[in-house]
């Protein structure tokens, strides 16, 4: 479901032309739709009611400050996986006790952070980890609330870069660890070891693998409690699908269906559940717009070199990503009823979507039926509003595109585009050169550093 919708006048985000969006502020520029995000929670938060979930946003799909603002206005938490991302969070007015935070490699000064910030839940994913965070914690006089992330070794069926609840992946402990875990920390004073943390993968186009990891997150709840240890809270993680092509994700009903009846006795028994969702809630609510550069003919194959590429969108040349790409205004009869991989309109035309950038993995769709494209033509590539801005990058010296935020019939810059000084802001125009008194023995270590590059 989302608010893009082809009309007599092309492709409408909300209410708003598209093509009006591109000739205010130019391409390539990621547009959302307020409506959508806003409902995509909504479903979310209106399927597992019955468990009261604290539903944690997850940050890094889609970090921009005014799009965390009104997810957090709507009731989210963030789920967050740097310093970064608790400072975007809390900059966007986020409950600190709202905001759950995992990653592998957590710094002195991002634990810290977190600690002086109230934090509500830390995403443990180590001994060494937990040992770092007891220490800062008792040197500033606090109690952290941890939760131990474990792999429940359940196959997502995703792509391997996608893969993170299995065995011998970086994240987590392997689950039949975890008792000899709590025995060792249960009785750490400056945390407060409550909780059990799981996240699979994503997307994640199935219920069974949740089943599966909420069962066996159960089953170590029950058996850590009869060694003592009670867990108060239960994190599910994220991971749900989006729809890249049409009625490709199940609905947050299909996944609570599944969910609600294994947890709700739990929860009336005082289980705190969290969850966090990204791509499910921002992917559809978002488009990247492009417009192609030239067309050319090389071989068999028609390229269509667009202003945007794996600089902008990196999902299809790093995890291989299925993204519906369509020119924003179509001939009448080349409007598509669906966004699939192939649709049964007459006249297509296979072509390769390329960008700019000097790499032969850089793409947005390869040999794709698309009507005729032509140079000055606006594309659209949908189910970009997550991991899409949020991974883009100034490869080849490119500014970083806009992001726009669509609200009926109005819409707003909520990310101006960078200009070509942005680029090089945070860097010195000249080669330091040394200073004629100082020796190479005393070189600071910070030159040190550069010239080893
Ligand atoms: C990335 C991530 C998520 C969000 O995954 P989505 O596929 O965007 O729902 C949730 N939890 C953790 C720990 C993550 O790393």
């Amino acid at each position: 479901m989302d608010h893009f919708q082809f009309r007599e006048t092309g492709l409408h985000a909300e209410d708003v032309p598209v093509h009006r969006i591109a000739e205010s502020v130019g391409t390539p520029t990621y547009i959302y739709s307020r409506a959508t995000l806003l409902e995509h929670l909504k479903r979310f938060q209106t399927a597992f009611a019955p468990l009261e979930p604290t539903i944690c946003f997850a940050v890094k799909s889609c970090s921009n400050l005014a799009i965390l603002n009104l997810l957090a206005e709507a009731g989210a938490g963030m789920d967050i996986v740097s310093g970064g991302e608790l400072r975007r969070a809390l900059t966007a007015g986020t409950d600190p006790g709202l905001c759950v935070y995992a990653g592998v490699g957590k710094t002195d000064e991002e634990i810290n952070y977190a600690l002086d910030s109230n934090i509500g839940l830390f995403n443990c994913e180590s001994a060494p980890e937990f040992e770092n965070i007891a220490r800062l914690a008792r040197a500033r006089g606090t109690r952290a609330r941890v939760a131990l992330r474990v792999n429940p070794d359940v196959d997502p069926k995703t792509h391997r870069h996608t893969t993170t609840g299995v065995r011998s992946t970086k994240f987590g402990i392997d689950i039949e660890d975890a008792p000899a875990f709590f025995d060792r920390y249960a009785g750490e004073t400056a945390c407060d070891l409550c909780g059990l943390h799981a996240h699979i993968g994503s997307p994640i186009r199935e219920v069974e693998p949740y089943v599966r990891s909420t069962r066996r997150l159960l089953e170590l709840a029950d058996l850590l409690g009869t060694r003592g240890h009670v867990i108060t809270t239960l994190d599910l993680g994220g991971g749900f699908a989006a729809d890249y092509e049409t009625g490709e994700a199940p609905s947050a009903r299909t996944y609570a269906d599944a969910l609600v009846p294994l947890l709700e006795e739990r929860v009336s028994n005082g289980l705190r559940i969290v969850m966090e969702p990204g791509r499910s809630i921002a992917a559809n609510a978002g488009v990247l717009v492009a417009r192609v550069q030239y067309v050319k003919i090389a071989g068999d194959r028609r390229f269509a070199i667009i202003d945007a590429g794996m600089h902008t969108l990196l999902r299809p040349s790093h995890y291989d990503a299925f993204h519906f790409t369509w020119p924003c205004s179509p001939k009448e009869q080349h409007v598509p009823m669906d966004r699939r991989a192939s649709l049964e309109l007459e006249g297509l035309i296979k072509h390769d979507v390329v960008g700019p950038i000097c790499e032969t993995g850089d793409y947005i769709a390869l040999d794709r039926d698309l009507p005729p494209l032509e140079r000055g033509d606006l594309l659209a590539v949908f189910g970009s509003g997550a991991y899409g801005m949020s991974m883009a990058n100034r490869y080849n010296s490119m500014p970083l595109p806009a992001e726009v935020l669509v609200d009926g019939d109005a819409f707003h810059v909520i990310r101006r585009r960078e200009t070509l000084e942005d680029l090089f802001s945070h860097e010195s125009a000249s080669a330091p050169t040394a200073t004629p008194t100082a020796t190479p023995t005393a070189t600071p270590t910070a030159t040190h550093g550069a010239a080893e590059q």
